[in-house]
């Protein structure tokens, strides 16, 4: 019989052993100083855990520790087929552990569990699965020669990677670098955002029991300045990957040019923009969709389409229609079963956002709905109109629930308004006309453009930015993994 009792998630986090240790070198372990920071439940404010403020002495014994490993090939000596039922295991721990991962998610970043349960466990878990699974099937390549010579064109791991992470998908984020990263025989040392660090070490823990060699995998938890820049400037580590703010990952390719210059690849902010055009099609059904594509996950959302640039001819219908949709995001308690957004990540960032909205209503935009703080460090779904280039609102990345609509006069005006930010993360496009279709989604400057939906591809597409958005590589697809590999030429001669 079907058990309709709902999940008391409450219940569920008042039972959680939250992690209180850094792994390094296969065990958990303090900081060597000791020392230690608090992490929070944004909502509630209570404190989850005392985390160890890693600074550049752990940095240094997990990327040593992550050389050994590299060096020993316990991992990266490997059959690709035996790394791929590692990461496979690691997959089912993970989705064996999903309501756990999940709730531990939720409070520590203020996810809903709802979401969490949804997308960011299971695609977590299909993510480093997938890059396992692609790993036997991949081929080296063999160049033309002459009958005396081979030319040998091979992949090779880079040895140790290390990731510095964001905290609006703490797992997803994880998975899109170790992913593929593991995959291809690296060893890797993670630094989680401060402010979310509790589901990389649970994950750091299932990888140990999945099998993943001691050393391979490493998370050192702190502070940006005392554990990320420590590791970007490491002399023996071969790779940067980052995703984070456009103002710090510029700062990973100063580390790199000032020490050993180590690969970098940065996937940064966006300012995305969704273009609606005068044949755009159902006026109602586009505003759900965009409703969607700013206020899920709370906005902090790299490709959140925080601007919408609509024709004249269909702007006053869909700023009414996305004040409708507005009102269906229910915002408050995360762990809450019907809850659709919880609180933003940190009182700090709360106060940004509205500084931010604060600028829109100093520079002339139109509040249509919103605009206001809620309970718990929450922010209520916001819709600007009125919005025009010059503004802050246009060009600065809010990273909160908050849509400015701008109207353009033609669907030259339009492309042009879409393209006019330091960003190019991601773009949508609203037309019924297929060659209009082509033509415009080349024409607007962004590492994915969704046609007729809101759409960041899947794990087999390629994820990056064009602009300030994005320097070095990709994530996801196969493209992945040429950010962790190094390609080398083997020439033979065979006279
Ligand atoms: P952030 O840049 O403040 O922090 C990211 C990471 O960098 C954290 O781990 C932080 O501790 C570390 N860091 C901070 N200062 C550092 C320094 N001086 N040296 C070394 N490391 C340092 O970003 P955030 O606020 O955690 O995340 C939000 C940003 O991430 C937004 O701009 C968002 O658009 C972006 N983001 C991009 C993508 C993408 O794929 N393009 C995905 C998610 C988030």
């Amino acid at each position: 019989m079907k058990d309709d009792t709902p999940t008391d998630y409450h219940a569920i986090a008042r039972g959680l052993a939250y992690p209180a240790q850094a792994l390094i070198d296969g065990s958990f372990v303090p900081a060597d100083s000791g020392r230690t920071f608090e992490t929070r439940d944004p909502y509630t404010g209570a404190v989850l855990s005392q985390v160890p403020r890693c600074d550049a002495r752990d940095v240094d014994r997990a990327a040593a520790s992550a050389r050994r490993a590299f060096e020993s090939g316990a991992w990266s000596g490997l059959h690709p087929s035996e790394r791929k039922a590692v990461l496979g295991r690691l997959a089912d721990l993970i989705m064996e552990n999903r309501e756990e991962l999940a709730v531990m998610e939720a409070v520590d970043a203020g996810k809903p569990v709802t979401d969490c349960l949804a997308i960011d466990i299971p695609e977590t878990a299909s993510c480093i699965r997938w890059h396992g699974e692609a790993q036997d099937k991949l081929y080296d390549q063999l160049a033309p020669s002459a009958p005396d010579a081979v030319g040998l064109i091979v992949r090779e791991p880079l040895g140790v990677v290390g990731a510095v992470l964001p905290w609006n998908f703490p797992l997803m984020m994880m998975a899109w670098k170790i992913g593929p990263a593991l995959a291809t025989g690296n060893s890797v040392v993670v630094k989680p955002a401060e402010q979310t660090s509790l589901t990389a070490l649970r994950l750091g823990a299932l990888a140990l029991e999945a099998g993943v060699p001691p050393g391979v995998l490493n998370v050192v938890t702190g502070f940006g300045p005392e554990a990320g820049e420590p590791l970007g400037r490491h002399m023996d580590v071969d790779a940067i990957t980052f995703t984070g703010s456009t103002e710090v990952g510029r700062r990973f390719l100063e580390y790199a040019a000032q020490s050993n210059m180590k690969e970098v690849c940065l996937e940064m902010g966006g300012k995305s923009a969704a273009v609606v055009l005068e044949d755009a099609g159902d006026i109602e059904h586009i505003a759900e969709l965009q409703a969607n594509a700013i206020f899920w996950n709370m906005g902090e959302n790299c490709t959140a389409n925080s601007r919408i640039i609509a024709h004249a001819a269909v702007y006053d219908d869909l700023v009414a229609a996305l004040a409708r949709h507005a009102a269906d995001w229910t915002v408050g308690d995360p762990l809450g079963p019907a809850t659709k957004n919880g609180p933003l990540v940190s009182a700090e960032h709360l106060g940004k956002v509205a500084a931010l909205v604060e600028s829109g209503r100093r520079e002339g935009a139109r509040v249509v709905c919103g605009a206001e703080a809620g309970e718990g460090l929450c922010y209520k779904p916001t819709v600007f109109a009125e919005v025009t280039r010059e503004m802050e609102i246009f060009q600065t990345e809010i990273f909160g629930p908050v849509v400015g609509v701008t109207k353009a006069e033609s669907d030259a005006q339009a492309i042009e308004l879409a393209n006019a930010t330091a960003y190019g993360l991601a773009a949508t496009l609203y037309t019924r006309d297929v060659a209009k279709a082509h033509r415009y989604a080349r024409a607007l400057r962004a590492g994915t453009v969704s046609v007729n939906a809101y759409s960041e591809g899947e794990i087999s597409t390629p994820f990056g930015g064009y602009k300030a958005s994005g320097f070095g590589g990709r994530d996801n697809g196969i493209h992945a993994h040429e950010q962790y590999t190094e390609l080398k030429t083997i020439w033979i001669d065979l006279s």
